[in-house]
């Protein structure tokens, strides 16, 4: 899967955020109501995406929720 941007960060605390937001795309899934055991699990759908991860803050900052979107290629 090809990112665009390859890299989320937040602006705020300036934690790398590219691997969770991978990880929301991963449990997101293809928007289908079901999906087929037999083929594994199936890449997203590429396009636009828009997931909310949880930046882990820093220093006396708390965890806060952040809106990440771009595109994706599977
Ligand atoms: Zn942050």
């Amino acid at each position: 899967m090809v990112l665009n941007p390859d890299r989320y960060e937040c602006p705020e605390h300036h934690a790398d955020l590219t691997g969770l937001v991978e990880e929301a795309l991963e449990d997101q899934g293809p928007p289908v109501a079901f999906r087929r055991p037999p083929l594994g699990r199936r890449a997203p759908a590429d396009g636009p995406f828009k997931v909310i991860v949880t930046c882990p803050g820093t220093g006396s900052a708390a965890p806060h929720p952040l809106t990440c979107s771009g595109t994706q290629t599977p």
